[in-house]
C-alpha cells in the first residue's frame, strides 16, 4: 500500500539503513559451548559483551533477526541521558538519596556515551546538538519556567527558556508556546553507531549469530543451555538483551517490560535552504505532551524525520502513516507537498515505574526498560551489566534496584494501553 503523499521510491524500513544496510547474516554455525551467551544484538547486548570479550570470556551474541534489527537501528538518534521520572517522585520512593543518585547517574551516563564513542572512534555523526523542548500550551510553558528555577540542589544544568514570541530562531512553527533548550543534549546516526560498536565487539573476538531466535531456556549445574533455531549452545553465563521485544522465553522479564509501539516517517530530500528554515539550529525536538512527538533534521541537513506514538500495538507502520504525517503537518503545515520516502515502526520498552533496570534473576543477568532513552542509557547500562558479570566494582549501579516491579494479571502483552494512551490523549488536551 503507498499512499499519493508518498514519493516514487517510498520504503517502509528505516530511512538509517539507506546508508548503512543492516547486517547481514554471520552463516558461521552456533558453538556447542560459550562462557557467555548473550541474547540481542542492540546496544545492551552489545556493549555488554564489548567487556566479557574485551575480558578474554568467549562472547556468542545471537539475534531472532538481523544483527541491530531491534530499535537500535531504527530509533530517532536523540540522545538525552534523562530519566522520566521527576525528582520529587524519585524522592518519595527512594529519598532524596536514591533520588539524587539515580538522576546523577543517567547524567552521567550522557558523559559516558560521549567519552566511548570518541575514544573508539566511532563514526555516527555525534553531534552535541542541543535539545528543544517545546510546551505544547502556555500552561506547560509555565511548568517549564518553574523546572528551571527549582532544579534540585547539586543537580543544575545549564537550561535556556526561550518565549513564544522569539522560537522563531529556533522552529518555523506557530504550533508551539514556546520551550527550553537543553543544550547538553545529542544526536547520532543511530544504524552508524550500531555498526560501528558491532565491528568493536567483532575485533574484540564475541561473535554475533543472527537469524538464531532463541526459544527455550534450561538451567543445569554448569550454567544454561539455550535451544535456538539454529541448535542448542551451552553458556556458563546467560544474558537477555531484548527489550522492547522481550518474550516468552524469560516470562519473569516480559511481566516487567511494557511494549509499546514509535513510529516514525522521513520526508524526501528538500532543498538545503528550505530545510533550514524548519530548524535552523539541527538540535533534536520533542515536546511537552505526554503522548509525545519527537523530531529533528538528518545529519545532511535534507530531510525531518518525524516520531510519535500514533498506534500502539499496529506492526505495520504504513497503516499508522496517514496519522504520524497528519501530526507533522499540525507543527509544520508548509509541509503538505513534501512527500513521505519512509516510514518504520519499532517497539520500545516501558517499565511501570519509568526506570530502566539491570540485574540478575535465576542466575540470568539482564538490563532493559530505556523508556525510549535507549541510545544513551542502553549503551550505559550494558557496559554495566558487562562489568557486573565479571564481578567489577565498577559495574556498580544505581539502576540496580531489586524493585522491578510488575503488575498482578501481567503477562506481557499491554491489555490497559488503549485506555492509558486515551487518558494521557485527554490528559494533553486538557492541559
Ligand atoms: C521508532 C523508535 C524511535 C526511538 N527513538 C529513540 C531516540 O531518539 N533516542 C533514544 O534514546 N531511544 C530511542 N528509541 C529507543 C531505543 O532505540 C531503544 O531503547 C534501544 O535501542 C534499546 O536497545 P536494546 O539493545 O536494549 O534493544 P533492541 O535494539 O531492541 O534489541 C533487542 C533485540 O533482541 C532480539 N530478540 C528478541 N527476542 C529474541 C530471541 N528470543 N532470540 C534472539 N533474539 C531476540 C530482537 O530481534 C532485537 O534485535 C527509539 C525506539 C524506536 C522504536
Amino acid at each position: 500500500m503507498k499512499y499519493s503523499f508518498c514519493s516514487e521510491d517510498f520504503k517502509s524500513q528505516p530511512y538509517w539503513w539507506d546508508n548503512t544496510p543492516i547486517a547481514q547474516p554471520e552463516l558461521a554455525d552456533l558453538p556447542a559451548t560459550t562462557d557467555v551467551l548473550v541474547i540481542g544484538s542492540g546496544y545492551t547486548g552489545l556493549h555488554c559483551a564489548l567487556q566479557t570479550a574485551q575480558a578474554g570470556r568467549h562472547t556468542t551474541i545471537i539475534d531472532a533477526e538481523d544483527a541491530g534489527w531491534g530499535c537500535s537501528t531504527r530509533n530517532g538518534g536523540q540522545i538525552s541521558g534523562e530519566i522520566k521520572p521527576d525528582y520529587a517522585d524519585l524522592s518519595r520512593k527512594y529519598g532524596v538519596d536514591g533520588a539524587f543518585a539515580l538522576l546523577q547517574e543517567a547524567r552521567n551516563a550522557l558523559d559516558w556515551l560521549g567519552d566511548f564513542v570518541a575514544k573508539q572512534g566511532i563514526d555516527c555523526e555525534y553531534q552535541q546538538c542541543g535539545r528543544y523542548m517545546a510546551a505544547h500550551s502556555s500552561r506547560q510553558f509555565q511548568k517549564l519556567v518553574s523546572y528551571v528555577q527549582n532544579q534540585p540542589p547539586g543537580l543544575e544544568q545549564e537550561l535556556q527558556l526561550v518565549e513564544a514570541r522569539d522560537q522563531a530562531s529556533e522552529i518555523d512553527s506557530d504550533y508551539y508556546y514556546g520551550g527550553l533548550i537543553i543544550p547538553r543534549h545529542c544526536s547520532l546516526d543511530p544504524a552508524r553507531y550500531h555498526a560501528g560498536l558491532m565491528h568493536k565487539v567483532q575485533e574484540k573476538g564475541a561473535q554475533v549469530i543472527s537469524h538464531c531466535r532463541a526459544d527455550e531456556i534450561k538451567r543445569d549445574g554448569n550454567g544454561f543451555t539455550v535451544y535456538s533455531s539454529r541448535g542448542k549452545i551451552h553458556a556458563r553465563d546467560l544474558v537477555i538483551a531484548t527489550n522492547g521485544y522481550t518474550g516468552t522465553i524469560t516470562p519473569w522479564q516480559r511481566r516487567r517490560i511494557i511494549p509499546i509501539g514509535s513510529y516514525m516517517l522521513a520526508t524526501e530530500e528538500m532543498d538545503l535552504a528550505r530545510a533550514s528554515l524548519l530548524m535552523p539550529r539541527q538540535r533534536v525536538f520533542s515536546d511537552t505532551r505526554k503522548v509525545v512527538v519527537y523530531f529533528r533534521r538528518t545529519p545532511d541537513g535534507r530531510r525531518l524525520l518525524f516520531g510519535g506514538r500514533v498506534s500502539v500495538f499496529e506492526s505495520d507502520p504504513v497503516k499508522s502513516l496517514p496519522a504520524l504525517r497528519q501530526e507533522m503537518l499540525r507543527i509544520f503545515p508548509q509541509l503538505e507537498d513534501v512527500r513521505i520516502s519512509h516510514t518504520w515502526m519499532g517497539f520500545v520498552g516501558y517499565t511501570f515505574d519509568y526506570l530502566p533496570h539491570l540485574g540478575r534473576q535465576d542466575g540470568i543477568y539482564y538490563a532493559m526498560g530505556y523508556c525510549g532513552s535507549g541510545i544513551c542509557l542502553a549503551s550505559y547500562l550494558g557496559n554495566r551489566l558487562g562489568l557486573q558479570l565479571l564481578g567489577k566494582k565498577e559495574g556498580d549501579c544505581a539502576f540496580a534496584d531489586p524493585r522491578f516491579q510488575t503488575r498482578p494479571m501481567y503477562s506481557g502483552k499491554p491489555w490497559f494501553l488503549s485506555t492509558s494512551v486515551r487518558y494521557y490523549q485527554l490528559q494533553d488536551k486538557l492541559s
